[in-house]
């Protein structure tokens, strides 16, 4: 990675043990003009036909914060790394017992059906790929890591945290400004917490996530998570042999294309269900379903309570969600923001009412994922990003 290689602005890398890391969160945003004036003698190796597209703006629409590569493998599996593999001089790996205490933590999780269900264990680390690692950052971390981090450790990771989930969604626009800071003061600390050498190029980048964010939208709306997998289903079911691969895929598209398939997917109109014995499963709207399996159950209403989903009844030509409500739910953290403004929110299954009560699908604000604290009775909630919507 070259010294003066972010593609965002001019500060400069240096090299901490044989790695180049870039300390400066602070330096000039380079623009498109002089790079069209080729002013960036050091970071301009080459000629590029981008500068040929119109309306294109060579700094502002190439995108550094790509989810997938940049968050979910470039940080957070580096930090697991950090923790439990032990990758940097600076920073102990946890014990034996901690790291039996995260494998016992993390198998009593199980995520709804949109997301990765059950994660692997930390030992396949190497394994993980960038959805498990975006699962556990959403849905695991600020409860399974309690305890194992040192206290500054944990701080400094849910300035990541908050400022990650922030830019996930446009619910959150209103926070952008609060979630840049947020993701400055993480990346500023990170040497401090973690010594020079683990300040890599992806961790500087989280610093123009904002910029991106506001002009084009959320992570969610720019990631290759998409590309990552249509490229995988090219791979599984296209091509045979390792022989002329593009030739065996491009051959394979148009044969299923002169096959013209009716459209499998009929577009979402109205919310339906289906009943199976016992269980009930229902579609609220596009990428938004609900079971009553214990996983996929809660949910968050419009007026912000939390809600278990029981069973669903048809009513005057529409269906009314029969539910449970927990009679009260309690602030999950208030270190730079409180949870609530994320709409994460811890609860205790004892205060889970008895009552059921009836609500319309469209007082249905989003799902939520349930994380389970400790042995004892506590919960967190948080939201599926998927069907945070606006
Ligand atoms: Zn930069």
């Amino acid at each position: 990675m070259g010294k003066h290689s972010c593609l965002k602005c001019c500060c400069e890398g240096e090299t901490v043990e044989q790695r180049t890391v870039f300390l400066d969160t602070n330096a000039n945003k380079r623009t498109d003009g002089a790079f069209r004036n080729k002013e960036y003698v050091l970071h301009q190796t080459g000629s590029t036909p981008l500068v040929d597209l119109e309306n294109f703006d060579i700094i502002e629409d190439i995108v550094v914060g790509d989810r997938l590569h940049q968050i979910d493998i470039g940080v957070t599996k580096k930090l697991l790394n950090i923790w439990y593999i032990g990758v940097l001089r600076s920073t102990k790996r946890w014990n034996r017992e901690q790291r039996e205490i995260i494998h016992h933590r993390l198998k009593r999780q199980t995520f709804p059906f949109e997301t990765q269900r059950k994660l692997r264990s930390l030992d396949d680390l190497s394994y993980w790929k960038g959805a498990e690692c975006k699962a556990f950052l959403h849905y695991a971390a600020p409860v399974v890591l309690k305890g194992l981090l040192t206290g500054q450790q944990y701080q400094h990771f849910m300035l990541y945290f908050c400022g990650v989930t922030i830019f996930s969604s446009t619910v959150h626009r209103r926070l952008y400004n609060a979630g840049r800071a947020m993701l400055k003061k993480f990346v500023e600390n990170y040497a401090q917490v973690y010594g020079k050498a683990g300040v890599t190029p992806n961790v500087h980048s989280l610093i123009h996530i904002f910029e991106e964010a506001t002009r084009l939208g959320s992570l969610e709306s720019y990631s290759t998570y998409v590309f990552e997998r249509k490229l995988g289903q090219i791979k599984n079911n296209l091509i045979r042999t390792s022989y002329r691969c593009l030739e065996q895929a491009i051959r394979r598209i148009l044969e299923l294309e002169n096959f013209n398939f009716p459209r499998k997917r009929q577009p979402f109109c109205n919310p339906f269900y289906k009943q199976r014995g016992q269980t009930i499963t229902l579609c609220i709207r596009q990428g938004f379903t609900m079971r009553n399996d214990d996983v996929n159950d809660w949910f968050l209403s419009k007026d912000e309570e939390v809600y278990k989903f029981i069973s669903v009844r048809r009513c005057q030509g529409g269906l009314r969600i029969i539910c449970r409500m927990f009679s009260r739910v309690f602030e999950y953290f208030d270190q730079e923001i409180s949870s609530m403004d994320l709409f994460i929110f811890s609860a205790k299954i004892t205060d889970l009412q008895t009552t059921e009560m009836e609500l319309e699908c469209s007082d249905i604000k989003c799902k939520l994922v349930k994380t389970i604290e400790e042995e004892g009775e506590t919960m967190v909630f948080f939201p599926l990003l998927r069907t945070l919507v606006e």
